[in-house]
Order: C-alpha cells, then structure tokens, then sequence
C-alpha cells in the first residue's frame, strides 16, 4: 500500500523524464528530498539534437567480467581511498603561486569516482562525493570565483584549465546524481565569475595559458554543459564565442581539421588538450545542431583513429611524456619517438569516441573503445586497482616496461594520469549496453547484467553470459516485462570475421563492422546464443620495419619476460594452431602458446609488476623466412 508521502514522491518523479532520478530516489533517501524541493525540468530539455544512442542510467548496468571485477578493484583500493579534502585545499588555500596544476586534480579524480559509481554505485563513495562537493563549493568566495590561482594570476598558466575541471566535477554531480540547486548555483557564479576576465572585448581565450590556447580553450565543454543545466542563453552565447576563437593561437583547429589538416598539425599537437576541445564541440553541437560542427568532430575522429592511435587504444608520443600527436599510427613500432601513450591521452580518447557513438550510433567506434579498454586502460592499471601508470611502456618495440605513476607536482601526491585512469575504465558499463530510439545495443560481451526501459515504458533485462574475451561463445538472455516486438542491437565487431547468431535456434547473419539487428517478437527468457571469431590475427608494422603484432579478438598479445626471452623473434606460422593455455601463471590473465612455442600473454598482464625487471614486447620481430 503506498502512504501519502510516496505517492507524492512518485507524482514527483512522474515529473521528471530522467530515469536517473528514479534510480537515485531508490538508492538514496537524502536525495528524494532534494528532488521534490529542486526543479523538475531536466537539463538539457532544450537540446536541438537528440542523440542516436545513449547510455543507461547509474546503476543500470553491472559488469561481471575482468572489467567489472577492475572497476571494482578501482573503487575500492583507489577512489575510496582518497584524500578528497587535499585536492579542496588548494582552493581553499588559493596560493598556487608556482604555475602548477593543483588545481586539475579535484574535477579529474571526482570525475572519476562520479562515472565509477555510476557502473558501480556503491554508498560509501557516494557519501565521498557528496562531501568533497559541498567542501568545493564553500571555498567559493563572494565574487564567484572557485580557483587555486590568487587573483592577480587568473587566467595564466594551468588557471581556467583547472576551473573547467571544477566546472566538469561540478556538472557530471548535477547530471548523474543530484540535481542539486546549490551546484547549478555555484557553476553560474564560476562561469559568470570568468566571463568578468575571459571574452569579447577583454581576454582572448586562446591567449590564456598554456598549449597555444588549446588547454583554457577546452572550458568549452563544461560551459555548454552548464548552458545546458541552467538554460541561460549567456551561456550558450559564451560557447559559441569560445568556439568561434578556433581553440588555438597558432590555426583554427575546427576549421583546419576540415580542410585535412592533420592532427599533429592542429595547435601544437597536445594530444588530450585538443581532443577535450573537439569533445566541447560535439556538446555544442547538441545544442546548436550546426552540421559543420558535427562534420568537424567527425572528421578529427576519423583522423586521429587513421593517423595517431596505437595497437593497443593509446596515443600520444615526442615528448617524455608521451603527450602529443606525432604520426603515432607509424611511428608506434620505432624505437626512438619519445615516450608512448599517456594514460590521459588515452582517457580523453575514449571519451571522445563515447561521444561520436552517441552522436553516430556507428559500431566501429565501439570497437575502438573496447580496443583501448582491454588493452591500453587494463593495461594501465596496477592490477590491485590502487595505482595507474603515466605513459605506456616505451617503446612498444623492443623491451620495455610498465613504470607507476609518480609525484608529478614535488610534495602534492599526484599525477594527472593516476587521476583520469578511473575515468576510462569506467567507460566500460557506461557503454557495454547503451540503448537507441527504439531498443537496447549490446556493445560489449563479457558477463553483464542490464535492465533497458524501452520507448513505451516496458522493461527488459538482459543477462550476457560466457568468458569473453577468454572465449568467443556468448549468450544472452533477454527478459522483457511482457512479450513484445522490438528490435535488439548486438555489435558485431569488425575483428569478427565470421559471427554466428542464433535466436532460439533461429539463425541470422552478423556482418563485421556492423550492428546486427535483430527485430521480432521477444519473449521472457529468450537466449541468443553467439559466436565470435577469435582466431589470432597478424598486424604488419605500418613503418614497413617489418615488425608484427598479433591479436585475440579485442586483445593484443605481447612478450613478457615471466614467459619467455623478450624481443625474440616469433615464427607466426599455423596461427590457428595458437592455443590458450588453461592455466596461466600468477599474474597473467590470459596465456598464449604458439606452434613455435612461444608464450605470449594478454597485453593488459604483460608486465604487470611494474619493475624493471618485468619485461614486454608488443612490435616483435618474425624469426627469418617467415
Ligand atoms: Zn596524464
């Protein structure tokens, strides 16, 4: 029997379109107060364009497999165990007198505890979260301003790049958990605050800090999201003024890249600073639903997917770090390009092709996210979950190893790769199963729980079981409220030569590259029952060097010095005779032998120790005639 009080709880969230609401009032009580006394108008009901596929709701999907039991291992032994009033201090404190980033930090790492608790949800970090949120925004002084920077530094070096972090942190609380009247008031007064310092007629944007413009120019993001929490058209005038500055100082990125500029070639060629700017410009188209933004994102993706991403999802090299474009898709398998593949890098990367999913619903771009998540994210990870590493090993040709991040700023404790690490991997629920306007898409097949609402209200849930990506075989049970016709998407990926898919004995055929979509009357307990192809496949060396990597569906296999000589050549021949050994030693996940004998390993296990000691190799060499 429902009392007065739920019933008006219930007419309350009846109100409110967003399913994220209902999901929260269920989990936490606190917060069923605060969406009867907060607006019931969703952000973003003024979006001109609707995106062609989205993502469920906090909650909605819950990961079984080797990311899920990561994700778990992140929350747990790294997000938990934060010092979240140190990353407030510096605000607090407002004395970053030194140039520093300090203030990157709180955004980055409350980013990445707000989207691991949303595949994850979990009370004690939320609890966190909530906290850390209210501490932020009582630093805010009466002008508005929430920034570590002192007053008479504002604007320079890492300044409006860490504010768009506080904007960012601030934005993603109100969107997947609270749509709380005191964020939305402490995001307007920031915004309001830098637009007394940064726009028309005072500062240009792209003149302000560092990277030729493209670190403070990247704000665009979180000014649209708040145009579109708030609704205020200043703030949307704002983002198209940021926009229409071009990002850089040195050529209009946005304009550039359509006329084939490459992305090396874009600014300066700082990898994660630029694509956080093209990720501005795919919200802003959202709200603008001008189709030369739109052709502007896509053709960036389609450049930096071509030209700059490795093997293995990650980008990024020249520098010690590993942070800008610099032909990464050739010079991946070179010896001496600079470090490889910051982690940041590859966070911002698979952010930006969960944008141009949403905006594209194309399933290629899922298969580039879960190549970086079983690769160049896992792969990142200490495998406890407490600690991320920088950059890639390096070179990814000839031995190497896995370092951990260190203390990038002397004294503080962090680096900006160990805060964004989260972030990517929990990517993974957030598109393992997303839904279209007219059912659900399964984009990942590892062992999955998800519950779908579809367009006219009808649950279903949908139960992914089998070892992906150990084995190939999964099945899926679909479990609609009540038996009806819809389609259901299952990504079939462009790895998979040859897919086989069965509905209840029903066959139907799965094309690589595409989405198979399978419309019919579905009834409760349904099983489509699939098999992918994961037989090894080999990858030339796009240098012509004539080295070789290899393969196992989304997984690339490496040398590791626990298994064998590393950077010893391999003879590639009988591939198909390439076996998984059922039980691989401590550490590793998944263990490959080749019909010359050689061990290979999972690239995610391959040195993860994080010694010098504990040796990989992704490029190998072929032993001579093969
Ligand atoms: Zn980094």
């Amino acid at each position: 029997m429902r009392t007065k009080t739920s019933l008006i709880i219930l007419t309350v969230l009846s109100l409110a379109s967003s399913l994220r609401a209902e999901v929260m009032a269920d989990a936490e009580p606190s917060l069923r107060k605060d969406r009867q006394a907060g607006n019931q108008k969703s952000p973003g009901d003024h979006v001109v364009v609707a995106d062609t596929m989205k993502p469920l709701p906090p909650g909605k999907v819950q990961l079984r497999g080797w990311l899920g039991d990561s994700l778990r291992l992140s929350i747990a032994n790294r997000l938990k165990k934060v010092d979240y009033a140190h990353l407030v201090e510096p605000f607090r404190l407002r004395n970053e007198r030194d140039g520093r980033w300090r203030c990157e930090f709180w955004g980055k790492i409350v980013r990445s505890s707000i989207q691991s608790w949303s595949g994850q949800p979990d009370d004690e970090l939320l609890v966190m979260i909530r906290k850390t949120v209210a501490d932020l925004i009582s630093t805010q002084t009466p002008d508005g301003c929430i920034s570590s920077y002192p007053v008479e530094l504002q604007t320079k070096d890492w300044d409006i790049w860490g504010r768009k972090y506080v904007l960012l942190g601030l934005a993603r609380y109100y969107l997947e958990i609270e749509q709380s009247e005191a964020v939305k008031k402490a995001m307007t007064r920031e915004l309001d605050y830098l637009m007394t310092q940064v726009g028309p007629g005072t500062n240009n944007i792209v003149n302000c800090g560092h990277q030729s413009g493209l670190a403070a120019s990247s704000i665009l993001e979180p000014v649209v999201l708040t145009y579109r929490i708030t609704g205020e058209k200043r703030f949307l005038d704002y983002a198209l003024w940021i926009a229409a500055q071009g990002g850089s100082s040195a050529n209009n990125i946005y304009t550039s890249i359509l006329q084939g500029i490459p992305p090396c070639k874009l600014g300066n060629g700082k990898a994660y600073e630029m694509m956080s700017c093209f990720e501005g410009l795919a919200e802003l188209y959202r709200e603008t639903g001008n189709p030369d933004q739109k052709k502007s994102v896509l053709a960036f993706y389609r450049a930096v997917r071509d030209q700059e991403i490795f093997m293995t999802g990650v980008g990024g090299l020249k520098d010690s770090w590993g942070e800008f474009w610099d032909n990464g898709k050739i010079k991946q398998a070179q010896l001496h390009v600079g470090s490889l593949g910051e982690t940041c890098v590859t966070t911002t990367w698979i952010k930006f092709c969960g944008q141009v999913l949403r905006l594209t619903g194309d399933s290629t771009v899922a298969d580039e996210m879960e190549r970086a998540l079983y690769n160049g994210v896992l792969g990142a990870m200490v495998p406890d979950g407490s600690w991320w590493m920088h950059r890639n090993p390096t070179p990814l040709a000839g031995p190497s190893n896995k370092d951990r991040a260190g203390d990038q700023i002397k004294g503080y404790g962090e680096d900006c790769c160990l805060a964004q690490g989260p972030r990517a991997l929990a990517v993974a629920p957030w598109m393992a199963v997303m839904k279209d306007a007219r059912g659900p898409v399964i984009n990942l097949y590892e062992s999955t729980e998800a519950a779908v609402e579809l367009a006219d209200g009808t649950p279903v849930k949908l139960a992914i079981e089998g070892k992906y990506p150990a084995s190939g075989e999964v099945s899926v049970v679909v479990t609609p409220a009540k038996p009806g016709k819809f389609p259901l998407k299952l990504r079939i990926p462009a790895w998979s030569r040859k897919t086989t898919v069965a509905v209840n004995g029903q066959d139907f055929a799965g094309v690589a590259g595409t989405y198979l979509c399978i419309e019919r009357n579905w009834n409760p307990g349904d099983v489509i029952k699939i098999q992918l192809d994961l037989r090894i496949q080999i990858h030339e060396a796009a240098d012509g060097g004539g080295r070789v990597a290899l393969t196992y569906g989304p997984v690339v296999l490496a040398q590791d010095s626990r298994l064998g000589n590393v950077d010893a050549p391999i003879c590639t021949d009988k591939l198909d005779a390439c076996v998984i050994e059922p039980n691989p030693p401590k550490g590793v996940c998944m263990l490959f032998r080749l019909a010359d004998g050689t061990a290979l390993c999972d690239y995610a296990s391959a040195g993860n120790e994080f010694s010098k000691r504990n040796q990989l190799c992704v490029w190998m060499t072929r032993s001579v005639g093969k």
